[in-house]
């Protein structure tokens, strides 16, 4: 007799860190070694079903916002105190991170998600203060765009656009 598990998360659903997400919160051993394409699937289910779909959003949009600030060297203690009372295992989530881009590749994405694949949100005041300008020390007027608010403008631009067809 087979039993058929059916599950309401679908791997292809999820952007690449809501499924980063999912597997930090899954069961997914720590230790770095292979695992069968399967068994990657079966942890990203178990996490999403773990955190729930709205929480695991609500986390990777964090975790994208506070990666975009990162890159930009504009993280401040607030955001990376959060960022790590969410995820207080570096090694962990960066491992979560590689077999989850792994399955972007593996398992593809859906529409759905790939238009979600950009959105960030920063957990704290964000350097810009919301105005997507991000001042420079000791001088006058905007010394960068804030890699969060300025995409987040674009960003809504290009749903106003679409909402308009
Ligand atoms: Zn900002």
């Amino acid at each position: 007799m087979t039993t058929t598990i059916v599950t309401s998360v679908e791997v292809r659903d999820l952007t690449g860190m809501e499924r980063t997400v999912a597997l930090y919160a899954s069961d997914m051993p720590n230790q770095r070694r292979r695992h069968a394409k399967d068994q990657i699937r079966a942890w990203i289910v178990q996490g999403a079903e773990r955190v729930g779909v709205d929480e695991l959003r609500r986390r990777a949009e964090y975790f994208r916002g506070w990666r975009l600030l990162d890159l930009n060297g504009q993280v401040t203690p607030q955001i990376q105190a959060r960022h790590e009372q969410r995820f207080p295992r570096p090694k962990r989530l960066e491992y979560a991170e590689s077999q989850a881009t792994n399955t972007l590749f593996t398992d593809g994405i859906s529409e759905a998600a790939r238009r979600r694949n950009d959105w960030a949100v920063v957990d704290g005041d964000c350097p810009c203060g919301d105005t997507g300008d991000i001042a420079a020390w000791g001088s006058e007027g905007p010394a960068m765009l804030c890699p969060v608010h300025h995409r987040a403008e674009i960003d809504a631009f290009h749903r106003a656009r679409r909402a308009a067809r």
